[in-house]
């Protein structure tokens, strides 16, 4: 693996040495399974095809300067793949049986798992999805579960520079009381017309109003969002948004550094009281917010062309406790037996 430009890597799809598979059949998963191919067997009458019935989860590996390699809130990451299981009624998976498939998966391709100096990281994305034959609307009796894993370079090439954001009023992602809880996929293809109108419009993300009202802020597409007022870390409380494990986290550094913490519906007015706002999810942890433009109320909020202090130590904080240079107080790393 000399030579190899480890920053080069996006979140296109790289192919790895490995993946692991499991399947539900008559009541249960049967054995892990290894497999060097990238390609996966779907039942032409697959309930994952043709109704939704599919989840997935995201999380990533860090080599640490000390050579150790640690997964960031793994079990947090089995939870909501069960929640997510739940919410769309797939068989879920024992925690043990979905943790041993993911640190399979990360140590069959260690060669891959980028070196610290890097700043790359490990992307690991388990997938399930309904793969018994089922054409009358019902659960499938079988499913699959896989996970893949591919390096990602660091997301900031040119820095943590903040970007901008918009806000449509003629799309949903995700309804009150639908499956914005929970991590599917129909909510993604719900959100693409957005996102990529927003994205020929110079914008880098959408940021969704909540579907009922049009009134509070939901979240950001793949991202939920904060803003940041009076030494308060304000994160919107919602029906319809995912509960971001980066966000939970975020919340709890925000109080160790002192700071209050506040989820609770935020009105789309508020924008003007915050003095810095971001997007957080697995794959930048922080992305922080230039401005926000909401065109049919001729209003934009702007934040300004550099992070925020509050936003900037977050998100180094964070980054600290997943290469293992900051004090792990919470437990939130598994570290990988190689
Ligand atoms: C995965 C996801 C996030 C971010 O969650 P993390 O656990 O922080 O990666 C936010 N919103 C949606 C809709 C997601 O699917």
């Amino acid at each position: 693996m000399e030579n190899i430009n480890w920053k080069e890597f996006g979140f296109g799809y790289t192919k790895t040495d490995y993946n692991v598979r499991c399947q539900f059949r008559d009541g249960k998963w049967g054995q892990l399974e290894i497999s060097s191919s990238d390609q996966i067997n779907v039942h032409i009458a697959a309930t994952g095809l043709h109704y939704g019935q599919q989840a997935f989860e995201g999380m990533k590996a860090f080599r640490g300067p000390d050579g150790k390699v640690r997964i960031f809130r793994l079990d947090e990451n089995g939870k909501r793949l069960q929640n997510s299981c739940n919410g769309i009624m797939m068989a879920k998976m024992s925690l043990e049986l979905f943790e041993e498939a993911i640190l399979k998966a990360v140590k069959l391709n260690a060669r891959w798992i980028p070196p610290y100096e890097s700043g790359a990281s490990l992307y690991i994305r388990p997938v399930l999805f309904g793969n018994g034959a089922q054409v009358g609307v019902n659960p499938a009796s079988e499913y699959t579960f896989a996970v893949f894993v591919m390096p990602v370079g660091p997301y900031f090439k040119e820095g943590f520079k903040p970007t901008d954001y918009v806000v449509y009023r003629e799309y949903d992602r995700a309804a009150p009381q639908g499956t914005g809880t929970f991590k599917v996929g129909g909510n993604y293809a719900a959100s693409l017309q957005a996102g990529t109108r927003a994205h020929n419009e110079g914008y880098s993300a959408v940021l969704f109003l909540d579907a009922k009202e049009k009134k509070y802020i939901d979240e950001c597409g793949p991202a939920n969002f904060f803003g940041i007022k009076d030494n308060t870390y304000v994160t919107p409380k919602s029906e319809s948004i995912l509960p971001s494990i980066t966000n939970k986290s975020l919340c709890q550094i925000a109080e160790d550094l002192g700071m209050a913490v506040e989820r609770r519906r935020v009105a789309v007015e508020e924008l003007a009281d915050f003095k810095e706002a971001g997007a957080c999810g697995t794959a930048a942890v922080i992305s922080p917010i230039r401005k926000i433009v909401d065109a049919d109320h001729q209003k934009e909020y702007v934040y300004g062309d550099e992070a925020g202090k509050v936003s900037l130590k977050l998100y180094e904080t964070l980054r600290g406790i997943q290469y293992g240079t900051i004090e792990d107080k919470h437990n939130w790393n598994t570290i990988v037996e190689l």
